[in-house]
């Protein structure tokens, strides 16, 4: 379970949050949309622990600074950071060890495996290409069995075989109860499994939605997406 409370996050003066809240429960796959410098990366990271912000952001129960959080968090960053100099498997070792995890090489090699890098296991962070350093991040996230995980942007860069990889593996962690947040510009690239979508623009969440009320209502989410992403910003407004 997150359960995010008036975030609000300034870099200075800009106010990149302005007072979200949301929750998404355990088995609940729901999505941050918006156009780019909507505040989506922000908001994750914020959850993630990696910004200063204000108000309140708990992790499975826990504040999201403690180490209890920590411990059942995955974050995949929009842009990948491995190890220039461990290989693919020394990735899976490190986690593993940080972790403290028990029988964890039959998981490694299956997460590998279903993303294509059994045959890259030897080569170094700084040698693979960007979809294959996001594919990494995929597996040193959801290596710890993580409770909760964070996608920023989880699509962008990865090849079709690992995108319908990745989609399965969400609908698996989906039905082990974990809580998915997903960041994307792209509606379309969720449409078959997200549960709860919330669409942010300049900062705030302008709408929220279950998919069960869109498909109650017959909602139009691209038109209610575009009807708010398309507003003239405020200081544009009238001029
Ligand atoms: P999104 O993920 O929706 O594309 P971001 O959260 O990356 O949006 O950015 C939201 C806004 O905050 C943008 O206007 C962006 O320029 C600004 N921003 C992001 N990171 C920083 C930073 N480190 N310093 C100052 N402004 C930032």
């Amino acid at each position: 379970m997150l359960n995010v409370s008036h975030l609000t996050k300034k870099y200075n003066r800009f106010i990149a949050n302005n007072n979200l809240s949301f929750t998404v429960d355990d088995g609940e796959i729901a999505v941050l949309a918006g156009p780019n410098g909507a505040g989506k990366s922000t908001a994750i990271k914020c959850i993630a622990g990696l910004l200063r912000f204000d108000g309140e952001i708990e992790i499975g129960g826990y504040s999201n600074k403690s180490i209890e959080a920590k411990r059942i968090l995955g974050y995949i960053p929009e842009i990948p950071a491995p190890f220039e100099l461990l290989t693919v498997w020394e990735h899976m070792e490190f986690i593993a060890r940080a972790y403290r995890l028990d029988n964890w090489q039959e998981r490694a090699e299956m997460l590998i495996r279903r993303l294509e890098l059994d045959d890259k296991r030897s080569k170094m962070g700084k040698e693979l290409s960007k979809g294959m350093q996001q594919k990494i991040s995929i597996c040193c996230a959801l290596l710890i069995e993580p409770k909760v995980v964070l996608f920023d942007e989880p699509f962008v860069g990865l090849d079709p075989h690992a995108i319908k990889e990745l989609k399965a593996m969400l609908l698996e962690l989906k039905e082990k109860g974990v809580t998915i947040l997903i960041s994307t510009h792209m509606l379309d690239s969720v449409e078959e499994f997200w549960d709860k979508i919330l669409i942010m623009m300049n900062g705030r969440v302008e709408a929220e939605r279950e998919r069960r009320f869109v498909m109650q209502s017959g909602e139009n989410l691209e038109e209610l997406f575009f009807k708010i992403t398309e507003k003239q910003p405020a200081s544009a407004a009238g001029s």
